[in-house]
């Protein structure tokens, strides 16, 4: 029985795009609301495959008695919990972002305080910089190798 640990969902796909009304001011209300649903359906979905794969494992656990079996086992055992530990920052992170949601310090470049747009939010609603911010410091990263 080969089982592969499913990756954890790095987006949401699952919502309607944010149409802004006329004259709507960035971050309003409604928009601010927009994202925190988004991100609290998008938490329920990894809280959901987190339970998936600790079932999984434990019902796994039960099946195995010949040692070539437990080792297959452990590679697999291994793989779920890195994906476990994923989910785990993700959602860590998508808590930090409702946060942000709740204290509106939401959808503004923490580097150079332009808006990070609706659409870059909507493909990845916990980020914090801009596209050209994230891109220069993905340029950075890679230099310097941290
Ligand atoms: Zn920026």
């Amino acid at each position: 029985m080969a089982t592969t640990a499913e990756q954890p969902r790095e987006r949401f796909t699952n919502f309607t795009p944010y149409e802004m009304k006329k004259g709507e001011e960035y971050m309003s209300a409604e928009m601010l609301g927009h994202f925190k649903n988004l991100l609290l359906q998008w938490k329920q979905e990894l809280m959901e495959e987190v339970d998936r794969t600790m079932h999984h494992m434990q019902e796994d656990a039960a099946n195995y008695a010949d040692p070539s079996d437990r080792a297959t086992q452990e590679e697999e055992f291994s793989l779920e919990l890195r994906t476990r530990d994923r989910e785990r920052k993700l959602i860590k992170k998508i808590d930090q972002t409702i946060d942000r949601i709740d204290k509106d310090d939401y959808g503004f470049c923490d580097q150079c305080g332009v808006e990070v747009g609706i659409r870059r939010l909507e493909a990845r609603p916990t980020a914090t910089l801009c596209i050209d911010c994230k891109t220069l410091a993905e340029i950075r990263e890679r230099q310097t190798g941290i």
